[in-house]
């Protein structure tokens, strides 16, 4: 977004609510863009809380896509799960993402996602796309529900990006670690990997899923709109890897 024009048509389009405050700060708010500072549409007014229990939007409302700092609330909730001690990362390198998706019966849902401030702005874009393709992503809540455990995460299918851990059978830091790496649809877009000479399929359940020569919902192939998006945007694909298959993965260095 270069100009004030291009801002407003943004609004515009997705038919989002502009309150009294946020047309005050818009100037701010677009510079504040320019220079990956904290923004948000709703944080702008003040609405970066939360909707922990009821999170399907009612049809008349308007999808929301914002950014802002990491709400104490939520940091508080992600201490020793997804932020552990002793993490490497500041809070200030993260980002608290408010982001509509479909689901997979076509409901609108919003969802959260902490990630790195330096990718901020690509997932939003990213995630703007799939919504109006109406790309179906079954859940996106913070790790932190899930105790910060990736295997249940991926089981529950919930796309998620910031987690301070290891990769998995290994000794070094995740690109999740960084907030530099999103899974997409986990359950259906399994982790294919050798450990101590067993290939192993993870999350547990999703080995049909592992024979990527089948059809089914939520398939992230070349041909799929997610690939080409995060692509676009400079991530890697796990699907890529040679000596191992991570369907879900994108991260970007
Ligand atoms: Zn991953």
């Amino acid at each position: 977004m270069k100009n004030i024009t291009s801002f407003i048509a943004l609004y515009l389009f997705f038919n989002l609510p502009i309150c009294a405050a946020c047309v005050a700060q818009m100037g701010s708010t677009l510079s504040a863009l320019q220079q990956d500072e904290t923004w948000g549409v709703n944080a702008n007014c003040g609405e970066a809380e939360r909707r922990p229990e009821n999170n399907t939007l009612e049809a008349s409302e308007a999808p929301v896509f914002s950014i802002s700092v990491i709400p104490d609330s939520i940091f508080s909730l992600m201490q020793g799960k997804s932020y552990k001690k002793g993490a490497r990362i500041m809070r200030d390198d993260l980002r608290y993402l408010r982001i509509s998706h479909y689901d997979a019966n076509g409901r609108v849902r919003v969802g959260e996602m902490i990630c790195n401030k330096a990718i901020a702005n690509d997932v939003i874009s990213i995630f703007q796309e799939l919504y109006k393709a109406k790309y179906p992503i079954e859940r996106m809540e913070l790790i932190d529900k899930y105790d910060a455990d990736d295997e249940m995460s991926m089981r529950a299918n919930n796309t998620s990006c910031f987690n301070y851990r290891v990769v998995e059978g290994t000794t070094s830091l995740s690109a999740h670690a960084r907030g530099m790496a999103i899974d997409v649809n986990p359950f259906y877009n399994p982790y294919v990997h050798t450990l101590k000479g067993k290939r192993v399929i993870a999350p547990e359940g999703s080995a049909p899923y592992a024979d990527r020569s089948k059809n089914f919902k939520y398939k992230i192939d070349t041909n799929d709109l997610a690939y080409k998006l995060f692509i676009k945007h400079g991530f890697r694909w796990g699907g890529s890897w040679r000596s191992s298959k991570d369907y879900q993965h994108f991260d970007k260095k």
